[in-house]
């Protein structure tokens, strides 16, 4: 009997679950992989459509390229999972599972934010991205805000790139001196976990003239008098607002009955749901890491490592440390490094990496490493 294997979701999470389970057990391996969209992208990509460096359609990565021994995508909505059952229900099928594993990412309400949606005012989804892209020409004077409504939100430092973006788009434009950039952050220092990280951030911010104003969310937008109000309720006058939604567990989930507190709890070792045969790994879940992909990736290494283990019988299977390395952007063509680690310590670290030539190099390779391990491109 080979290893009925279910994973919801093919993002950072499943993408790697399923290209490890498949290079090293396929010959005992039936695993269905389901996704509702048609294809991948990296969540960096949006700030190259943001900033018209590539085109939404060039980013995208097609699910039909993955061919693995023992693997099978779907593209199917999950309408329903029963997790004690270990069933999952799409509108197309009902499939049972030895294994379920949700890594279904986080979805985004865009109404929690009065005002965000009307406005088209959000580039952390790839149509959002696109529609501000065609806004940002016609930006030239004025006042910018780059806002996050909530937290959590994925990859921490995207908001800070966004600014230090917007800043070189805007200089290229020659338009940057009737422009003033704020940056809006729910955290005292752009980076927390690594004060060195933070500091040449705040640094980047204060030569490019950008503003820093920490500790803070965007509540509300009123598109009519042009103002984002903040949870301070300070009035903030705005021409153009690149906002970042407040994220949501999908709403699949949220119905399972798997979720407390709005995410999937996990055991943050093993990245087992308290439902025996169940795990959950990435944004879905509230293990204690940022939403970010190399940590979905990272904590489905754990379970790719335990599962393949169990397959054969006994071995090596390893613990989720909750470490990872993430790429800035800094503008002027830089990309810096942290590398962050959320477990090990007790207290989570992090350490810097000047941006550099040679990191933009291994961001690329991030990138391109990964097209190959999942879609064989
Ligand atoms: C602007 C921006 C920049 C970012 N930059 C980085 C970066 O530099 N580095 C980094 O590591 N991370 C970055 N991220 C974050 C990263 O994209 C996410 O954290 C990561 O994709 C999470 O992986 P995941 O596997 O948990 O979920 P996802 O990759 O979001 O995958 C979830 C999948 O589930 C599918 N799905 C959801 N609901 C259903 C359903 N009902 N039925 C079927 N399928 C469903 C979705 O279609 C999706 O494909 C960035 C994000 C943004 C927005």
């Amino acid at each position: 009997m080979k290893l009925q294997v279910v994973v919801l979701g093919a993002g950072f999470g499943g993408l790697e679950l399923t290209a490890l389970l498949s290079d090293a057990i396929s010959d005992g391996l039936e695993l269905t992989l389901i996704d509702k969209s048609d294809s991948f992208y990296f969540g960096f990509s949006k700030l190259d459509v943001l900033f018209g460096r590539k085109e939404s359609d060039a980013v995208r990565i097609p699910y039909r390229a993955i061919v693995k021994p023992g693997v099978r995508f779907v593209r199917e909505s999950v309408t329903a999972i029963d997790p004690e059952a270990r069933r999952v229900t799409t509108d197309q099928h009902v499939y049972e599972a030895d294994v379920l594993v949700v890594a279904l990412g986080a979805d985004y309400d865009f109404g929690a934010t009065p005002g965000l949606a009307e406005g088209g005012n959000e580039f952390y989804s790839m149509a959002g991205a696109d529609r501000l892209r065609k806004v940002l020409p016609s930006f030239s004077k004025g006042h910018a805000i780059v806002g996050v409504t909530s937290a959590p939100f994925k990859c921490p430092p995207a908001p800070s790139e966004a600014a230090l973006l917007l800043h070189d788009y805007l200089s290229s434009r020659g338009v940057r001196d009737a422009c003033t950039i704020s940056l809006v952050m729910p955290f005292g220092i752009p980076i927390p976990p690594s004060p060195d990280t933070s500091r040449a951030l705040l640094a980047a911010f204060a030569e490019r003239g950008i503003t820093y104003i920490g500790d803070r969310k965007v509540t509300s937008l009123d598109p009519a008098r042009k103002v984002a109000i903040l949870d301070d309720q300070r009035e903030m006058p705005y021409d153009l607002f690149l906002g970042i939604p407040k994220h949501c567990a999908p709403e699949v989930v949220l119905k399972s009955g798997m979720a407390e507190n709005g995410w999937i709890p996990v055991d943050k070792r093993t990245l087992r749901t308290k439902f025996p045969g169940v795990y959950a790994v990435g944004d879905v879940t509230s293990v204690g890491t940022p939403k970010a992909g190399v940590f979905a990736e990272g904590a489905a290494r754990v379970v790719a490592a335990s599962l393949i283990a169990e397959a054969r019988g006994g071995g090596e299977s390893s613990q989720y440390r909750g470490a990872g390395s993430c790429y800035i952007e800094f503008g002027g063509d830089r990309v810096g490094r942290v590398d962050v680690d959320f477990f090990s310590g007790p207290k989570p670290t992090g350490s810097f990496f000047e941006p550099s030539l040679a990191l933009v190099e291994e961001k690329r390779h991030f990138g391109s490493s990964r097209r190959s391990r999942w879609f064989g491109l």
